[in-house]
């Protein structure tokens, strides 16, 4: 049978630890014999990073602004103890952070469903996308302790050296204080990226913040929001049939139990952090998250939500066979294929992305998965190694359709 052909490369971050074993042996087993795959390769793994002082992070991302879609393996995020095990030059920053910063991104999460693995809240059909944005708030605060009674002011100092001061509170005793900000362009970024996402997707985007209790900054949110979705995309939204609207959080959580899935729910920075892990758990496992990032030129970087695996890798490093779960990383090959294909107006490659995920689920629906999946499943389970559900899932691929 005939590879399929590219036209365009894939920027491929190859990444660590047992995610990295995964990588090669997805490609080899599931990918390369169907598809003359023609990639950019960056190697993102920890000892790279060390040895280009982090350039190739930047450079990868640059690729991805130029190609469009990007592939990317988990990788460690160091700390003191990383440093230490592999003799870094110094703590390198989080690549995934810096790949969002050059790519301007919003990343959107979604579990992958399987039958058999019942989401624990019963009305769920669909997988629910949470759409986050990762830029300010509380995550680029300053705050400090209040030893006694004072007054706390909020004070703006304009370019032009005027004052805008606003009291915040009289303290009578210690307290706690905090300032918080956010970016008109950020806010802006991020509601192209959920706009977009919704329609390339084709579901319905909710958008909620607590703006009656913050009637500035949450509501500022709101507004932009709203104006963009007039001015840029009202038309395209009804032309396919797909709705936005925006409540307040409180509304979009109890409508979010209430529903059957399928939308996409964007949220503010903290709220994103907590409900994509709420999300997450309640549809079953953190291996089987899938996220991407979504710049809001309409560039797409594809990987798992879940980390290099560590304690799995330290397993395989003195000669175990796991059970580490590939799904979210062969989805993100798939997401990956099947954009590529999208763009550059290659349909069977797109029908290639299909059939993949087509036989990994018929690999788990025949009963045979890693571990921690068998572990949540309602019927009988085959606990395979990692290898062993690869193989299984390649000797389901050449019939999936
Ligand atoms: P993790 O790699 O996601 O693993 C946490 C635990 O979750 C594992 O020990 C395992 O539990 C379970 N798990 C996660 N993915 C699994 C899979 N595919 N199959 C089976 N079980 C799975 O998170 P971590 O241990 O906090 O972080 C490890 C490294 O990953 C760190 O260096 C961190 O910086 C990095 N990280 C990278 C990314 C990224 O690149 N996007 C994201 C998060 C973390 P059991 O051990 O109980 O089986
Ligand atoms: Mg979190």
């Amino acid at each position: 049978m005939a590879k399929i052909q590219m036209k365009t490369p894939l920027v491929e971050m190859n990444g660590d630890e047992m995610t990295r074993i995964l990588w090669a042996d997805i490609k080899q087993l599931l990918i390369e014999p169907y598809v003359d795959l023609k990639t950019e390769y960056y190697d993102l793994g920890l000892k790279h990073r060390d040895e280009t002082n982090d350039q190739v992070t930047i450079d990868s991302a640059n690729a991805t602004l130029k190609y469009g879609v990007a592939v990317k393996c988990a990788t460690i995020t160091p700390n003191a103890q990383r440093v230490e095990e592999y003799g870094l030059k110094q703590m390198w920053k989080s690549p995934n952070g810096t790949i969002r910063a050059i790519l301007d991104g919003t990343v959107f999460r979604a579990p992958i469903l399987v039958k058999g693995i019942s989401p624990t809240v019963r009305t769920w059909e669909k997988p629910i996308t949470i759409a986050r944005h990762a830029y300010g708030d509380i995550y680029k605060n300053s705050e400090m302790v209040i030893p006694g009674p004072g007054k706390a002011e909020l004070v703006f100092t304009g370019a032009d050296g005027k004052e805008i001061r606003q009291p915040i509170f009289d303290f009578k005793g210690p307290g706690i204080l905090q300032g918080v900000h956010n970016l008109d362009s950020s806010i802006t970024s991020f509601a192209h990226a959920c706009f977009q996402y919704a329609l390339s997707i084709h579901e319905d985007l909710w958008f909620a913040t607590k703006d009656t209790i913050s009637k500035t900054y949450d509501h500022r949110f709101k507004d932009i929001f709203g104006e963009i979705y007039e001015s840029d995309y009202k038309a395209a939204f009804e032309a396919a049939g797909i709705q936005y609207f925006y409540t307040l959080i409180d509304d979009a959580v109890a409508r979010i139990i209430r529903s059957k899935g399928g939308v996409i729910w964007a949220c503010k920075n903290y709220d994103g952090d907590v409900m994509s892990d709420m999300v997450a758990t309640a549809f079953g496992s953190l291996a089987m998250m899938t996220s991407v990032l979504v710049s809001p030129n309409g560039q797409y970087e594809y990987e798992a939500a879940h980390g290099t695996v560590t304690r799995h890798y330290y397993r395989h490093l003195k000669g175990e066979e796991t059970s580490t779960n590939p799904i979210a990383t062969i989805f993100a090959w798939s997401g990956a294929l099947r954009k590529r294909g999208e763009m550059d107006a290659l349909p069977e490659l797109q029908a290639f992305a299909d059939r993949l995920e087509k036989a990994v689920m018929d690999t788990v629906n025949s009963g045979i998965m890693t571990q921690d999946l068998a572990l949540l499943y309602e019927g009988e389970a085959q606990t395979v190694t990692s290898r062993m559900f690869l193989y299984a899932v390649a000797s389901k691929l050449p019939a999936a359709e």
